[in-house]
């Protein structure tokens, strides 16, 4: 019989971010799948109260908590302690956690400290038949691959983005305080602040509706023989903010960078989507001025719906790789889609 534990730390505010909620939806619905399974919760932080109340109608037998000053900020020390002491209140057979980086940096750990294992970037989890497999990709998400494991506790880090999030009623939780014995060197790290671009200046959002790509070509040279970047800058820009996208980048684009060429001057190589890059979610995906390689596009495997803007109609995206491609300047483009934008903003009506 297995007992889960959803482990979960709170946000700066006490309250519990969206990836949580989808590592809480998964814990819920295998505990369903297990007869006789128990689900406990477990959580982290400053304060925690908030978040068990918004999540106390979940079906949790117990409602365990570490607490207090010590637990605000990510730290590798503090957070394992934390982890680990929870995880033996609740005697847990299986750990399900959001994939965050705190989480990411301390559980691989813990489940060491624990005797058990871990599994990171799980986008699926099933209980049918009593058996529980999770799944994740390899290979840079060419490949899936679904494994069990006989090890308990197993450690589960469950892929933001991956799951539907838990959506039941707030409600009033009564929270186990559970205590955690410190190493002495625990406090060794402190946190002196949090140094983060202004909001308006992030391009990497992840719950965003639409992925912009840019690539290389909006620093070539254009019809005219001359290259228009401080142009392309503005459009995307304009564009980010108007649609409110996510800017992705091909690897050339952000490699001109490294090499001291003109590119945008908001783009790092965070931004770069593919093999070497990242992969992330989004419903959709529009991509400018980029050729649609496959080391490229291996990067868009979680897009659900994507789109091209090419002037070369036997680009890669051409090969299967795009459900739309036009064949067009994106230049011309994305200053109509912003003057549309723009009007729809405004509530005009373009005639
Ligand atoms: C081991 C390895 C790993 C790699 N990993 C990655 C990775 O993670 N991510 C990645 O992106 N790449 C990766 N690459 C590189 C990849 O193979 C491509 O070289 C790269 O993606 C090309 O970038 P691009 O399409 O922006 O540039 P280009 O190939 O230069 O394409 C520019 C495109 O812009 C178009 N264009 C120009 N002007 C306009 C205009 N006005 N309107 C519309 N279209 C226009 C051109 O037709 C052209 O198709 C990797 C390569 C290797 C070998």
């Amino acid at each position: 019989m297995e007992t889960i534990l959803f482990l979960a730390h709170t946000e700066t505010d006490g309250s519990v971010a969206k990836p949580a909620l989808e590592a809480l939806g998964a814990a819920a619905s295998l505990g369903e799948s297990l007869p006789g399974s128990k689900l406990m919760v477990g959580l982290v932080g400053e304060t925690i109260q908030l978040a068990a109340d918004r999540i106390a109608t979940c079906g949790a037998t117990r409602f365990l908590g570490v607490a207090g000053a010590a637990f605000a900020s990510s730290r590798y020390a503090t957070d394992a302690a934390a982890a680990e002491a929870l995880a033996k209140a609740a005697q847990a057979t299986l750990v399900l956690a959001p994939a965050t980086s705190r989480w990411h940096r301390a559980l691989p750990g813990v489940a060491q400290r624990l005797g058990g294992r871990a599994d990171t970037h799980v986008t699926g989890i099933s209980g049918s038949d009593g058996a529980i497999s999770v799944s994740r990709w390899y290979y840079r998400q060419r490949m899936e691959g679904t494994l069990r494991r006989a090890q308990r506790p197993w450690l589960i880090l469950v892929d933001p983005g991956s799951q539907q999030p838990w959506q039941g009623d707030a409600g009033q939780a009564s929270v186990e305080a559970v205590a955690v014995s410190l190493p002495d060197n625990c406090q060794r790290t402190t946190v002196v602040g949090v140094r983060e671009p202004a909001a308006d200046a992030q391009t990497i959002r992840p719950d965003a509706h639409l992925l912009l790509v840019a690539g290389a070509g909006w620093t070539k040279k254009q019809a005219d023989g001359q290259a228009h970047v401080k142009e392309a800058e503005q459009l995307i820009f304009n564009c980010l903010k108007l649609a409110r996208a996510s800017l992705g980048s091909s690897k050339s684009l952000v490699d001109l960078g490294g090499e001291g060429q003109a590119v945008l001057s908001f783009l790092t190589h965070l931004n770069q989507i593919g093999q070497t890059g990242s992969t992330p979610r989004h419903p959709k995906g529009l991509a400018t001025c980029c050729h649609g390689e496959e080391p490229h596009t291996v990067g868009w495997r979680f897009i659900v719906e994507r789109r091209a803007i090419n002037l070369d109609p036997n680009c890669g995206w051409a090969r299967g790789k795009a459900d739309v491609l036009y064949v067009a300047d994106a230049f011309a483009v994305l200053a109509k889609v912003n003057q549309l934008l723009a009007a729809k903003a405004c509530g005009i009506v373009p005639v």
